[in-house]
């Protein structure tokens, strides 16, 4: 499947010069997205994974369906102020923005293999953040995986040390 047939970009939003990569469009259609899942469960089928974790509110739709494909427990990471028990939070900037990143302190023991998931890898703040409340937990980040790769932002060259891999990618 050509995962990119099923992807829409929208030019200038939500900013001018912002190619926004809208995967709506892939979500909708129950075979594409069951496929795009199988995909991702290819590409970490062979990790040890213990969690896996997921920001707010694409890495879920990306992150749930496949800890349950692979049959492991899932963590969200927030925006402040939204997870309800105590958290660990951090400050991060976006392709566009900035924001504030939270986790609930108790989702993640010590010595626990988390590997993150996101729809889409842009500059790797977000996912650079994630690491950091993660590993302040006490977990241990075995890679990170994603829908689409926006190869020209280079977010991988930010996450020197964990294994990356994408399903579809933009250059
Ligand atoms: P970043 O922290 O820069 O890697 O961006 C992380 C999040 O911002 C991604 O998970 C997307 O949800 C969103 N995002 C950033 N750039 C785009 C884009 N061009 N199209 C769609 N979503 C984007």
């Amino acid at each position: 499947m050509n995962f990119k047939d099923y992807i829409r970009v929208i030019p200038d939003f939500p900013q001018p010069g912002i190619r926004f990569k809208d995967i709506t469009t892939l979500l909708k259609d129950g075979a594409a997205y069951r496929a795009a899942i199988d995909a991702l469960k290819e590409l970490v089928k062979d990790k040890q994974i213990d969690l896996i974790a997921g920001p707010e509110a694409r890495g879920f739709v990306i992150g749930a369906p496949l800890a349950l494909a692979l049959g492991v427990g899932f963590v969200p990471i927030r925006k402040s102020g939204k997870l309800p028990g105590n958290t660990v939070e951090a400050n991060y900037d976006l392709e566009y923005g900035k924001d504030k990143l939270a986790i609930h302190s108790d989702s993640i023991s010590p010595g626990q293999k988390v590997l993150i998931a996101d729809d889409l890898l842009a500059t790797g703040g977000t996912i650079a953040t994630s690491i950091k409340l993660i590993e302040q937990l006490g977990g241990e980040v075995i890679g990170a995986t994603f829908l689409i790769e926006l190869g020209y932002l280079a977010g991988r060259d930010k996450l020197q040390g964990i294994d990356v891999s994408s399903l579809i990618t933009y250059e």
